[in-house]
């Protein structure tokens, strides 16, 4: 057995009860290879190394599961991966975008999010899905203030479909506006690109769970560093608003270096 989960590991959701550990699996290369921007090319695990995948993250004191429509048949592998031990999970989906043949469309209307809601719960075979984000196209604050995707993912809440909602954002502004309406944004920060430091700034004034995209810029690693994972962590959890970083990796050895890594810059800034 690996490490446990243990209790000073986790990270609360604001006041949602929900614990995340501080690295979650992101799955787009559990479902999809067409239209990603990854340095190598990649093929998609099948179920015997997926499951092997998911048996070390769990090992490893991970129970945090980043999934989307958008990526592939990723949500419909992890409802079949998951059968049996649903509980010993945080899963994030996401509502608003759609890939399609190769080609992403978007629909964040209450309608298209109700209904993405219902075909999530449906795929990861559960009554209940812990995080739910926006999953955006880039215009954060037309779908904040216009579109009532925010108000169908308050009301799916209210219903219990859903335990917390929030948005992946792409923008500054959508950021700081999302702070306020959400229970968890979803931002892109890493060594090279920690402009939307002001975003975590507000998230951790206001108490906002916060989960780190592309924290090792999707795979292009920062070559000005003896240690770029090492680097990364320090980076990302020397912010106090990082609730977690969703890492996306298919290799039980990048996996387990990221955690080691991620425990180090914990214990580092408790010092
Ligand atoms: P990332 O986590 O920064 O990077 C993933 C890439 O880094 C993979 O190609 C992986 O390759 C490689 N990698 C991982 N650990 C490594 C290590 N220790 N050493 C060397 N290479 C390593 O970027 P991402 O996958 O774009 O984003 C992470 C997750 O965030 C996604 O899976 C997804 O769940 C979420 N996300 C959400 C949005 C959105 O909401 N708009 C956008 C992007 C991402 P290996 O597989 O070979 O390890």
């Amino acid at each position: 057995m690996g490490q446990p989960v243990l209790k000073d590991w986790l990270r609360t959701v604001g006041s949602t009860g929900i614990q995340l550990s501080p690295i979650g699996l992101g799955t787009v290369k559990l479902g999809r290879d067409q239209g990603v921007k990854y340095p190598q090319r990649f093929v998609i695990p099948d179920d015997r190394a997926a499951t092997q995948l998911l048996s070390v993250a769990q090992d490893l004191g991970i129970n945090l599961i980043d999934t989307a429509p958008a990526y592939g048949n990723s949500e419909q592998r992890l409802g079949e991966l998951l059968k049996g031990q649903r509980q010993r999970w945080v899963i994030c989906s996401k509502v608003g975008e759609e890939f399609e043949q190769g080609q992403s469309r978007f629909d964040f209307s209450p309608e298209h999010t109700r209904y993405s809601v219902e075909r999530s719960l449906g795929r990861l075979n559960c009554d209940v899905i812990d995080l739910v984000l926006v999953h955006s196209n880039g215009e954060d604050e037309k779908i904040i203030n216009s579109l009532g995707t925010l108000e169908a993912l308050a009301d799916l809440r209210r219903a219990g479909k859903v335990r917390a909602f929030g948005i992946s954002t792409k923008s500054i502004a959508g950021g700081l506006a999302a702070a306020e309406l959400c229970d968890v944004l979803m931002v892109t920060y890493n060594l090279g690109h920690q402009e939307e430091v002001a975003v975590l700034d507000k998230c951790l004034q206001l108490g906002t769970a916060v989960m780190i995209k592309k924290a090792l810029a999707s795979g292009h690693l920062a070559e000005d560093y003896p240690d770029p994972v090492q680097a990364s962590m320090n980076l990302i959890f020397q912010h106090a608003a990082t609730t977690s970083a969703i890492i996306g990796t298919i290799n039980p050895q990048h996996l387990t270096a990221n955690v080691a890594a991620a425990r180090l810059a914990i214990a580092l800034n408790s010092v």
